[in-house]
C-alpha cells in the first residue's frame, strides 16, 4: 500500500513522525509512505487553499516534503502536480480533539476531505488530549486500531473522522461508529495591546460544552471509545429540503431523494491535466 500523510501542526509537528511509522508498518511489504505537510502550523485553517500567493514545496528528506501553505495545499499538490499514486491518505496526529463541529475549523479533517474529494480513501486522526506528550504512548495502539478503519474506508471510499480518547484515562473500550455532535467553546476574546500601544485581539474561548448526545463522536470520546466518523462534502441539510421548498411554494429538489453516493469517490480521480500557463 502507498500512503500519502499530512497533518494541520506542520511538518515538525507532534504527531507526524509516529503517524509516519505506524503507516510503514500498515503499508506492509513494499509498500511506501510520503509525507507532504505545511511547513508550519495551521491547525483551524478548514479547508482554505492558496489561491493568490505562489506555494512552494521543499524536500527535506527523502519521501518527505514540506510545502508553505495548507492541509489542502499539501494534499491537492501531492495528488495533482507531484502525482503521487497513493491508495490511502492519513491526515495527523492531531493533539487535540476534533470532535463536533470541530470538524469545519480543522485542518486535519480538511486533509482528509481533499484527499477523498479526489478519490483516495482518507482519515483524519486526533488525538482527544492536548499533552503533546502523550503521543507517543499512542504509538504501540495505532495499528491495531487503524487497520479495520482503513480496509472500511478502501471499501467504502470517503474520509473518515478517527477521534481517539486521552491515553491515559483508561484503556479504550473499542471503537463505535458516530455521528457529529456538539461541542461548544467560550466565546472569549482576549483584547490586548501589543508592545507599540496598538490594540489586538486574541480568540481564546478555552472552556469547552458538550450537550449529552447518544451516539455522538463526543459521547464516544466521554465514555472512553475510539470514535469514527464518515464524512463527506455535502453540507445540504437534506432534511430541510422539503420544508424550505414548501415555505417558498417551489418543488423540492430531486436530490432530496438521493443523497451522495459513496461510489462517486471512487470514479471522482480526474485523468493527469497539463498544466496551464
Ligand atoms: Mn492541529
Amino acid at each position: 500500500m502507498r500512503i500519502l500523510i499530512t497533518n494541520d501542526d506542520g511538518i515538525h509537528g507532534p504527531g507526524i513522525e509516529l503517524l509516519a511509522r505506524v503507516a510503514l508498518e500498515l503499508a506492509g511489504e513494499g509498500g511506501e509512505v510520503f509525507v507532504v505537510a505545511p511547513d508550519t502550523e495551521r491547525s483551524g485553517v478548514s479547508h482554505a487553499i492558496t489561491l493568490f500567493r505562489p506555494l512552494r514545496l521543499r524536500e527535506v528528506r527523502p519521501n518527505w516534503w514540506a510545502c508553505d501553505g495548507t492541509p489542502t495545499d499539501c494534499v491537492y499538490l501531492a495528488l495533482n502536480q507531484m502525482k503521487l499514486q497513493v491508495d490511502l491518505v492519513l491526515s495527523g496526529v492531531n493533539p487535540g480533539p476534533n470532535l463536533g463541529h470541530d470538524v469545519l475549523y480543522s485542518g486535519t479533517v480538511a486533509g482528509a476531505l481533499e484527499g477523498a474529494h479526489w478519490g483516495v480513501p482518507a482519515l483524519a486522526i486526533s488525538h482527544c488530549s492536548s499533552r503533546e506528550t502523550e503521543l507517543a504512548l499512542l504509538e504501540p495502539l495505532l495499528p491495531d486500531i487503524l487497520r479495520p478503519l482503513i480496509e472500511a474506508a478502501q471499501k467504502l471510499g470517503g474520509a473518515l473522522n478517527v477521534n481517539l480518547p486521552p491515553v491515559t484515562e483508561g484503556p479504550y473500550l473499542g471503537t463505535v461508529v458516530t455521528a457529529i455532535g456538539h461541542r461548544y467553546y467560550s466565546n472569549e476574546v482576549h483584547a490586548r495591546n501589543d508592545p507599540r500601544g496598538r490594540l489586538y485581539y486574541w480568540i481564546g474561548g478555552a472552556e469547552v460544552t458538550m450537550p449529552d448526545v447518544p451516539g455522538s463522536d463526543c459521547n464516544a470520546i466521554r465514555d472512553q471509545w475510539v470514535s469514527v466518523t464518515p464524512l463527506g462534502d455535502d453540507l445540504t441539510r437534506h432534511g430541510r429540503l422539503g420544508d424550505l421548498a414548501g415555505h417558498l411554494g417551489v418543488a423540492a429538489p430531486q436530490a432530496a431523494a438521493t443523497p451522495s453516493s459513496p461510489a462517486r469517490d471512487r470514479v471522482r480521480r480526474k485523468p493527469d491535466v497539463v498544466s496551464r500557463n
